[in-house]
């Protein structure tokens, strides 16, 4: 095969570039590559387009046909990278008088209005957004941060719509909070517990929050909601029996073991330190609170998670003391509430280990069965709405991934798609 000549591979270029309406009238690289931004020096490839002779112009407004032409400037836009070269394009852009519009710009069908690089070049970028860090994604296209937020942003927002536009069809929701910036600023988020989507997110966690939300879905689709998911402590529970009374309310699995750690095993702990303290004078109880003195996070971590030093270390404390290891126990058989399918059964459970909690005799446990007994209903409800469990907990560690991912905490709108982005539901 003959090698091309120069205007063979510029109709090559032209071939592969594509550009709709346009041909490449030359070709040039930077010859001074400065250094971009994250200091390697990019080579640059400069592609000087012009628009085709058969090419008829049209309004960027109503795609109208347009002949009269008040001035053509020069852009500088960026497209997709030839191998390695970061690829330019000098883009002549037309100010038309429009018989509808009146003076508006050309329409380029590869080019958005005011962009400053391509659409397909904005998609790549958009695409990538979606699965990686935006530094790693700047650093790989070579642009700057703000620029790649503000693609994944739009692209988001075309993608997304308006949170309020898609509301119908609702039955099933969970409703939780979570913190954002270590706990100074709260945000409620409700999810469809059927295909899982993200529906709403809102600053604020008290009963406005919830309320804002529930006004929003009207009361038509309010009265179309058969169960809420939530935490029993909290405000959502009264905005969910005012604004959707015929809701069953639904205690999740995830809130009340966190909150049986914290008012039972905390509390637990605490007082037992504490009575050993004012026993306090042989050596056998130093010894004994010495064994119970920053071991929080040893009863309340999971069990499988403890690495086998740690494992000993449990074993010591459970056997040196009995109270602590009466409410172990009963936690990770609280647990087992969430296994039975059948309401009848959890309830015959839920007898078994009250007895067992009664008489443990610690009062942080039996207050804590007593708040329980008054909500049960709420509790083995799990079982007529079981596609209720655990979607809290997975939500809620989700979401410390994208935080993690530093998606500008600062900027609300943008960090709240990308949490509906993250759950975009299952097509019932
Ligand atoms: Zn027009």
């Amino acid at each position: 095969m003959p090698a091309p000549d120069a205007s063979g591979l510029i109709g090559l270029l032209q071939q592969v570039g594509g550009w709709e309406g346009f041909e490449v009238a030359g070709v040039t690289t930077d010859a001074t590559p400065a250094p971009d931004v994250h200091g390697a020096p990019a080579p640059r490839l400069v592609i000087e387009l012009r628009p085709t002779a058969d090419h008829v112009k049209r309004c960027s407004q109503c795609g109208a046909a347009v002949t009269r032409v008040h001035e053509t400037t020069t852009r500088r836009v960026r497209d997709l990278a030839v191998m390695e070269w970061d690829t330019w394009l000098l883009v002549p852009r037309a100010r038309v008088e429009c018989p509808r519009c009146g003076p508006t710009v050309e329409a380029v069908p590869w080019l958005d209005k005011y962009a400053r690089m391509t659409t397909r070049l904005a998609a790549k970028i958009a695409g990538l957004a979606q699965v990686l860090p935006l530094k790693h994604v700047a650093q790989w296209f070579r642009v700057g941060w703000d620029t790649v937020k503000q693609i994944d942003q739009r692209a988001l927002q075309r993608r997304l719509g308006r949170m309020e536009d898609h509301l119908d069809g609702l039955t099933q929701l969970a409703v939780d909070e979570f913190a954002i910036e270590k706990g100074h600023r709260y945000v409620t988020i409700v999810l469809d517990v059927v295909t899982k989507r993200v529906v709403w997110l809102v600053r604020g966690r008290g009963h406005d929050a919830l309320a804002g939300f529930f006004t929003a879905l009207g009361p038509t689709r309010c009265a179309q909601i058969t169960a809420v998911t939530c935490d029993l402590w909290g405000p959502y529970t009264v905005q969910v029996q005012r604004f959707c009374p015929q809701a069953a309310l639904v205690y999740d699995a995830f809130h009340l073991i966190a909150r049986y750690g914290q008012e039972v095993v905390d509390r637990v702990r605490v007082d037992e330190t504490n009575r050993i303290a004012r026993a306090a004078g042989d050596g056998i109880v130093r010894d004994a609170r010495r064994v119970i003195k920053g071991t929080r996070w040893l009863l309340l971590k999971n069990a499988p998670n403890l690495r086998a030093p740690e494992r000993v270390r449990l074993r010591e404390l459970l056997a040196a003391n009995r109270a602590l290891f009466t409410v172990y126990v009963l936690k990770d058989d609280f647990k087992q509430l969430w296994q039975y399918k059948a309401e009848h059964a959890a309830r015959r459970w839920w007898t078994q280990w009250r007895r067992r909690a009664r008489a443990s005799r610690l009062a942080p446990l039996r207050r804590f069965v007593a708040l329980l007994e008054r909500h049960l209903h709420g509790i083995v409800a799990h079982c007529r709405y079981p596609l209720s469990t655990g979607i809290l907990e997975g939500c809620n560690n989700k979401i410390k991934v994208l935080k993690r991912m530093a998606y500008g905490y600062r900027d609300d709108a943008y960090f709240f798609l990308k949490i509906r982005a993250a759950f975009p539901g299952i097509p019932g």
